[in-house]
């Protein structure tokens, strides 16, 4: 273990009422959480809902005007040059050395951390670049480009990795293909921090999330808890040109029924009867079921637009 590392009992992270305002805006108003060792901790919210904010805290770019921060038992500010090779935070690919190949630029950023050279190998390997590591920064597709702002936050081993949404922009297949690689890195016991507006990834990934509205916590807790506890609600879809409006509110079990372009959207807690209701008056060819997932969660709280409901 190096000597600048902390303890390495206790929480990687414990904040207890932060505060932070610029002028009248609340960016931060009185968060407190705590993230375990080892967890794939979610941040989501809205956009202006807090999440750069808070994470700059935790990273020591920023000074909460009240609260305590707490991170691998270090305080983080004022910047605390001890905490700083035990966190890894994703470069912005505008921050890439572009004239250099990938190898070479993760070499660089190791000297930056001075870790030996080999680091920089491990963390191409990390993150399935081993092949391009003689490619040009300049010539990599987005995808790797991803994974090499991954490589540059790993490359001197940190406990601690702060991801920033970091399958922006990335085709579904790159984007898969990224996930495998988080998982790696949690397999691997690291602890991550990661914001993104990908609801299905976060769903997909994280041990626990927190949904940040307004500068507050308006939900922490597993993906799976969360949709449990929030929205117990099945929708059916079915084609519209089988089922009236009127059809479908006199079904018995139905709690809701929208129209949503071509087809009719029950809302109901109880699917099994009202299928078996909708069979004689529909049939069930080409219904679909869909429970609820943690965008519902998230639309729920965050107020965000739900689907035009048309009468
Ligand atoms: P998010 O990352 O969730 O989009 P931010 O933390 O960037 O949220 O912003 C939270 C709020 O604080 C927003 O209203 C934003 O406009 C405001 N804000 C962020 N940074 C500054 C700053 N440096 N000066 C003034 N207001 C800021």
């Amino acid at each position: 273990m190096s000597p600048a590392s902390g303890p390495t009992d206790g929480p990687a992270v414990s904040l207890d009422d932060v505060h932070k305002h610029y002028g009248s805006t609340r960016a931060v108003d009185g968060v407190s959480l705590t993230v375990e060792r080892g967890e794939f901790f979610g941040l989501l919210g809205p956009n202006g809902a807090g999440k750069t904010t808070l994470v700059e805290i935790m990273e020591g770019q920023r000074r909460p005007d009240a609260g305590t921060v707490s991170v691998l038992g270090h305080h983080p500010w004022p910047r605390n040059p001890g905490l700083l090779p035990l966190i890894g935070v994703q470069t912005q690919s505008s921050a890439f050395f572009v004239r250099l190949t990938a190898a070479e630029h993760l070499r660089t950023m190791a000297a930056l951390y001075r870790t030996d050279r080999a680091a920089a190998e491990r963390a191409l390997a990390m993150v399935g670049l081993t092949e391009q590591g003689e490619v040009r920064v300049d010539d990599l597709s987005g995808g790797q480009r991803q994974r090499l702002a991954i490589a540059s936050a790993l490359v001197h081993e940190p406990e601690l990795i702060f991801l920033d949404e970091p399958t922006a922009a990335l085709d579904p297949q790159a984007r898969r293909a990224l996930w495998q690689v988080l998982r790696d890195l949690k397999g691997k016991g690291r602890t991550i921090i990661y914001t993104t507006h990908h609801l299905d990834e976060a769903e997909a990934l994280c041990d626990r999330v927190a949904i940040l509205v307004d500068g507050r916590i308006a939900a922490l807790d597993s993906p799976s808890r969360l949709i449990a506890q929030g929205s117990p609600t099945t929708r059916l879809v079915v084609p519209a040109e089988r089922l009236t409006l009127e059809a479908a509110r006199a079904l018995q079990g139905v709690d809701r029924a929208t129209r949503d372009g071509d087809t009719i959207v029950l809302e109901t807690l109880d699917a099994g009867h009202v299928l078996a209701a909708l069979e004689p008056v529909a049939g069930l060819q080409g219904v679909q079921t869909r429970t609820a997932n943690l965008e519902d969660v998230y639309l729920a709280l965050t107020g965000a637009a739900q689907p035009q409901a048309q009468p």
